[in-house]
């Protein structure tokens, strides 16, 4: 195990104080982000434009993604990217 130094207020330090087991309820709590976080990225696709390498992520998956940088000029369709 690694530590990591947190700042409570005094009414959050009185509620992890009566907490039997606070690092573990921190670690669960952390892990239940990780995983909807990667659920959620299972539904997106990533685009990144060639020419500016500016990258775009379409939660829907329509396709059809093209470069939206004015700056750009590239008018191809977007591949996905991994
Ligand atoms: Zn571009």
């Amino acid at each position: 195990m690694r530590h990591k130094m947190i700042n409570l207020c005094p009414t959050t330090f009185e509620i992890a104080s009566k907490m039997k087991n606070f690092s573990s309820w921190v670690r669960s709590e952390l892990l239940k982000i990780h995983a909807e976080q990667q659920e959620k990225e299972k539904n997106y696709t990533r685009y990144r434009c060639p020419a500016c390498w500016k990258v775009y992520v379409d939660r829907h998956n329509f396709g059809n993604m093209s470069c939206m940088n004015k700056d750009c000029g590239y008018t191809h369709e977007l591949e996905p990217i991994e």
